[in-house]
């Protein structure tokens, strides 16, 4: 594992999704951010999860020219949303039209069951129309929920369907029209731990499986199987950061600075450390920069070179969020 990070500023890497918002990490946001480009990452979706702090990834995205600004309502949220949650995040699309869409889902793990599962599915379902209506990606959370997640996209397939059919009567050709899946746009399905079974089923609504350190939490036979189904030009990187810390052994990764779960003698070598990181605390934040160390281990499961996938990935990244009125153009 000694190889991750090394010559990681050769490559250039996308954090399709993390919180640099997050009250644990806002203060050195802007450290962070520096000190994660110098090992190759580039650009930074920054996703907003509750009303509550819209206005601080508004803020992130006039600062930083890499940070890509994303509005939602995160499941574990929704049900402190305020009644007009919804014209709101309206309005910070306005506000912010450089914006996408996220972070939003579907949660029946510990925490989310313990949420209004029916809410949930209704705040998703809104979100998903208002990204539909604006063209823009979505990223999604989803914890054991994937069935669900697939009923909520097949029904607004149908209604979509039902709609053109009210609006032409002639004989419009709809599978053509909808050949793109109901979310031209796209979904970004974040720190995806599905099945490999699941994975054609979401491809076919347009969605893109994005891989974050949560992965390691899963068996490595199991995250081969399920990353060799992943159409190559599917395939996204995150870190989730200050979440979503790798826990790969004994591997080369980065430190949040002030991070207070981490020892003092830590505290000192705040640079690129080489350690096991399963000896880490539990609640250790999470650096962007970490995204090499998650192109390590996909590249290592996925079999092909570290390079390879950093600029595939890359690619893929800036395809998705290359929306009209996006910072990122495709030529990028
Ligand atoms: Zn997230």
């Amino acid at each position: 594992m000694s190889g991750a990070g090394k010559g990681a500023a050769a490559v250039r890497l996308f954090d399709a999704h993390c919180h640099l918002q997050d009250p644990r990490v806002f203060s050195v946001a802007p450290q962070l951010i520096r000190k994660a480009q110098e090992s190759g990452v580039l650009r930074f979706a920054v996703n907003g999860v509750s009303e509550k702090d819209w206005h601080l990834v508004k803020q992130m995205s006039e600062q930083h020219p890499c940070v890509i600004p994303c509005f939602g309502l995160h499941p574990w949220y929704v049900e402190e949303r305020s009644p007009n949650w919804l014209s709101s995040m309206k309005e910070f699309f306005n506000a912010v039209p450089c914006a996408a869409v996220g972070e939003v889902g579907l949660d029946k793990g510990s925490h989310g069951k313990e949420i209004d599962f029916s809410v949930q599915i209704e705040v998703l379902r809104q979100q998903l129309a208002f990204a539909k209506e604006v063209g823009r990606p979505v990223s999604i959370h989803c914890v054991r929920a994937f069935g669900d997640l697939l009923e909520v996209l097949q029904y607004l397939l149908v209604s979509l369907v039902d709609g053109l059919k009210s609006r032409y009567s002639s004989a419009i050709c709809y599978p053509c029209y909808l050949s793109d899946g109901p979310f031209p746009a796209g979904l970004l399905l974040h720190s995806y731990l599905g099945s490999a079974e699941m994975v054609p089923e979401f491809t076919k609504h347009g969605a893109y499986f994005s891989f974050s350190g949560y992965l390691t939490t899963m068996k490595p036979q199991k995250a081969k199987k399920m990353l060799k189904m992943v159409p190559i030009d599917r395939i996204l990187l995150e870190s989730d950061a200050p979440d979503g810390f790798p826990r790969l052994g004994e591997c080369s990764f980065s430190l949040v600075p002030g991070d207070a779960s981490i020892p003092q003698e830590q505290q000192i070598q705040m640079g690129d450390i080489n350690a096991d990181t399963t000896k880490l605390p539990k609640e250790t934040l999470n650096h962007p920069a970490n995204v090499s160390t998650v192109l390590h281990y996909v590249a290592k499961l996925l079999e092909i070179s570290e390079e390879e996938l950093a600029e595939v990935s890359y690619r893929n990244a800036t395809h998705l969020f290359s929306y009209p009125g996006s910072k990122v153009s495709a030529e990028s």
